[in-house]
């Protein structure tokens, strides 16, 4: 007789990866399993699993039950300068682990390994905190990471988690209950490709310039705040990355590579999974002109919007206050300008091709589409990189 066990997802727009079946089961019966794109997928030993169901019950994707909505929105740029240069955004992801972490606490979130394998770790000093810091665009594994949070919690200690908004979600399920000393941060996220595809690209790279990748920057500031990167060279030469003069980072940009079930996200709106949210302040030339200029906000440094969508993610913020400059605004003029606070990104059948290609072909058939047809317009974003951000904050107003 066949022995009974648990259907996990079914399609595979029902399942996120967030890990929180991986985590739970009693018998570690449950790994993660890389798909023909590289996407992961937990997938049950057979031989270990008792069917206790608890992998079912977990299921935060497939349970949705998000009762937050946003409190409190603000305007943020940490004052920390030199953090400030490094992350994607406002810089407000460091400067909050931070202070957790000054107070004796930790910081949960992803980081690259030497073989640009990301996955969530917990930092509890500010050197393993560096490695957290900056978007990386590619799905993090969660590992086992939760099991570790739940010790820490359990021995009192202040944890920060950041994560996507279904990772969000798949700690909160995993633990079970309320703990007063974690304190959740979302992403606002608009989808993830897979790790394996990333790291085809950057091999891919590799080849072609004939360097060994030191260091990755999906958002380097040096060519402004926007969604250009940049690569560092084992030999320490710096290429820098367009977002619509590579294949990767446009792909990502254009939501044709990313994971099935993002294109349906249950967290793409105004029900958030953290205590606060954080994201870039897009649109910030169209909302609060007045706020940008000569001794205000320098816009070409990155700036944050914070949503507090608890009383504990309102009070954690007034407690940092004075490590940012702080304005108050609404979710309604956030919302305006970025649009994964009100819909998941568009499906397109075109990544069904794309996908297909990388999985018969490797990146390399990939970039010769991109190539292909993207033509001269790939030089546009290179152009307007060099347009002053001053010029451009005219040109968006009035657009
Ligand atoms: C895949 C992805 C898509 C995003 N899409 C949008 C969007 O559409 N609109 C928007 O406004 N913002 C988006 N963001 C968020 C944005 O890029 C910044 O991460 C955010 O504004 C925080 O910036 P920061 O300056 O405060 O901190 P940073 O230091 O830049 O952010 C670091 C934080 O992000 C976490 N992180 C980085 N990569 C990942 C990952 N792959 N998975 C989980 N956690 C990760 C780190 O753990 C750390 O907590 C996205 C982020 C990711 C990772």
């Amino acid at each position: 007789m066949n022995k009974e066990i648990p259907v996990l997802y079914g399609k595979d727009d029902n399942c996120c990866a967030c890990g929180a079946c991986v985590n739970i089961c009693p018998k570690n019966a449950i790994s993660m399993k890389k798909d023909r794109y590289g996407f992961l997928f937990p997938a049950i030993n057979s031989d270990l699993c008792i069917n206790c169901k608890l992998c079912k019950k977990v299921c935060a994707y497939q349970n949705v039950n998000e009762t937050n909505t946003p409190l409190k929105t603000w305007v943020a740029v940490s004052k920390n300068k030199e953090k400030l240069k490094k992350s994607a955004s406002g810089g407000v992801f460091y400067t909050l682990a931070d202070a957790v972490i000054k107070e004796k606490g930790c910081a949960a979130g992803a980081a690259f390994d030497d073989k640009f394998e990301l996955s969530h770790i917990i930092a509890y000093d500010e050197k393993t905190l560096e490695k957290l810091q900056g978007s990386k665009y590619t799905q993090s594994s969660t590992g086992l990471v939760f099991r570790e949070i739940r010790k820490k919690l359990n021995d009192d200690k202040t944890v920060l988690f950041s994560g996507c908004p279904c990772q969000v979600a798949g700690l909160k399920a995993y633990l079970g209950k309320d703990y007063s000393n974690l304190i959740t941060v979302d992403l606002i996220c608009h989808g993830v490709p897979s790790n394996k595809a990333f790291r085809d690209y950057l091999k891919f790279f590799e080849k072609k310039k004939n360097i060994k990748v030191k260091k990755f920057s999906f958002r380097d500031k040096s060519i402004g705040w926007g969604k250009n990167g940049s690569i560092i060279s084992e030999d320490n030469y710096k290429f820098k990355l367009y977002e619509t003069a590579e294949s990767y980072l446009y792909y990502f940009a254009n939501s044709l590579i990313l994971r099935k079930n993002c294109y349906s996200c249950k967290y793409a709106d105004s029900h958030r999974t953290g205590d606060i949210t954080i994201g870039d302040f897009w649109g910030l030339e169209k909302e609060y002109p007045e706020l940008l200029g000569k001794n205000k906000i320098d816009e070409s440094k990155g700036v944050s919007v914070i949503i507090a969508n608890t009383d504990k993610g309102i009070d954690f913020i007034k407690k940092n206050r004075n490590l940012f400059d702080l304005y108050k605004s609404s979710f309604e003029k956030a919302a305006k300008g970025n649009t994964q606070l009100n819909r998941p990104s568009r499906y397109d059948t075109k990544r069904e091709t794309i996908l297909e290609l990388y999985a018969d072909k490797g990146w390399k058939a990939v970039d010769e589409r991109f190539n292909k047809n993207i033509g001269i317009r790939k030089y546009a974003g290179v152009l307007k990189s060099m347009i002053p951000a001053r010029v451009k904050r005219t040109i968006k107003r009035f657009k």
